[in-house]
């Protein structure tokens, strides 16, 4: 039976993989390139499926507990007045901040972590993977799993380079601390000029604000992990907007040691797996942040993944052609941003005045609630070999 199994990344999919395969009696090992989970980032939505995952795992009341209360979007013109609101309230959903969800996660899953190391090479045979790290010594294990997130480490080792995978979305993006005075409470307030969005992500819950920026742009060149580099192009961005609050926003973006900023890419795979190695969350199938969809995804899918292998007996032939199969309809709907993406930052002064007639309508309220459900399925616990129902 394949046991010992190696997952690169511990933030949601990893250690929400990490957690049900301990559950199902495999030897899980995650290797994460940060010296300690990663805290940063906005609210995230529990909803749906991960509903159950999370209720399962025992961390649902405590999500509740944390979760921002906050009650939509505001969409504001250049003196600060509000001229839409969309109440994005859902009883079937909870938003957390991502920091919060990850910290649970590490709090429940019972499996050796490597801190601050990352994996060099897998090399794949009949029996399981060499796998050498930049620190720790080589060692075998029966499976690796990426996790590694939208620039996955692993699925440029064991697939092909990032660029056939990923699909540029025509914008970038970036979140950074900020000054919490300058949003409404409760409230994700965003500022538009022609193709850019500038908005301030405040919870009700926490004390701390988000600062939050979009642009629309043509394929720029830069080195994804280069913070100077971030700073400069969100600079060139914004630094000659004035209006509303871009300025101070601005600013407190460029101070903060931890700004994230990435392209709004999507992952697109024929298949997720690779012999004995196969991808979860965003390495896999990145919806990107318009989606809203990333942790529901990555809750979900780290779910079916360890219960698949778990109902296959370590079997990953069939485990990962049935997670994939369960998978596809919902990353495909989930990857649908279109919409999204044109209300948070119309590319024109009309597609504005539209955007903001459309966003008094009752409308986008219920959109939500529309969505289809499919039962979860329940995997056995018995120590190894999970039965499927
Ligand atoms: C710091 C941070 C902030 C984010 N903020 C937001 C947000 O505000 N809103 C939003 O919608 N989404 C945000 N995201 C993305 C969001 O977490 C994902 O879309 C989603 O939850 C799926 O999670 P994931 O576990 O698949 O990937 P991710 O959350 O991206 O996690 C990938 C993990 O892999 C680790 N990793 C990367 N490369 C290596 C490597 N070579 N070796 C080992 N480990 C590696 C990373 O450090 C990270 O911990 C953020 C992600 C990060 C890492």
């Amino acid at each position: 039976m394949n046991k010992r199994i190696l997952i690169s990344g511990a933030s949601i999919a990893g250690l929400t993989l990490a957690h049900w395969l301990a559950r199902h009696g495999f030897e899980p090992t995650v290797v994460e390139h940060a010296p300690a989970p990663r805290s940063g980032g906005n609210g995230v939505d529990v909803r749906g499926n991960a509903i159950e995952v999370t209720e399962r795992m025992g961390i649902l009341p405590r999500i509740r507990a944390l979760a921002t209360d906050v009650h939509g979007m505001k969409f504001v013109d250049a003196t600060g007045r509000a001229v839409a609101r969309i109440d994005t309230r859902d009883p079937a959903s909870v938003e957390i901040m991502r920091g919060d969800l990850v910290a649970l996660l590490h709090e429940v899953t019972d499996a050796e972590i490597l801190f601050g190391d990352s994996v060099l090479g897998l090399e794949q045979d009949d029996d399981g993977v060499t796998v050498t790290f930049e620190h720790a010594p080589a060692r075998r294990f029966d499976l690796v799993v990426g996790a590694d997130g939208m620039h996955s480490n692993i699925r440029r080792l064991a697939f092909d380079p990032e660029e056939r995978f990923i699909r540029f979305k025509d914008h970038y993006f970036a979140f950074a601390d900020t000054d919490a005075s300058l949003g409404e409470n409760r409230w994700v307030t965003m500022f538009n000029t022609p193709g850019k969005m500038t908005g301030i992500y405040r919870s009700g819950n926490h004390a701390q604000a988000k600062a939050y920026f979009m642009f629309r742009s043509a394929p720029l060149r830069y080195d994804h992990r280069d913070v100077a580099e971030h700073r400069r192009l969100i600079s060139e961005a914004f630094g000659g907007e004035s209006s509303w609050r871009t300025r101070e926003l601005l600013d407190a973006a460029l101070a903060d040691p931890d700004l994230y900023f990435d392209a709004l890419g999507q992952v697109r795979m024929d298949s997720w797996s690779n012999g004995r190695v196969t991808l979860v969350g965003d390495a896999a199938w990145c919806a990107s942040p318009a989606s809203g969809a990333g942790a529901e995804l990555a809750l979900v899918g780290a779910y079916l993944l360890a219960g698949e292998l778990a109902a296959a007996d370590g079997g990953h032939r069939v485990a990962f052609a049935r997670y994939d199969a369960a998978r596809r309809p919902l990353v495909d709907a989930k990857q649908r941003i279109g919409p999204n993406v044109r209300l948070m930052v119309p590319k024109t002064e009309g597609g504005r005045c539209v955007r903001d007639v459309v966003a008094r309508l009752p409308l986008l309220r219920t959109l939500g609630a529309m969505e289809r459900r499919t039962p979860l399925p329940e995997y056995g616990l018995s120590g190894g070999g999970g039965r499927r129902s």
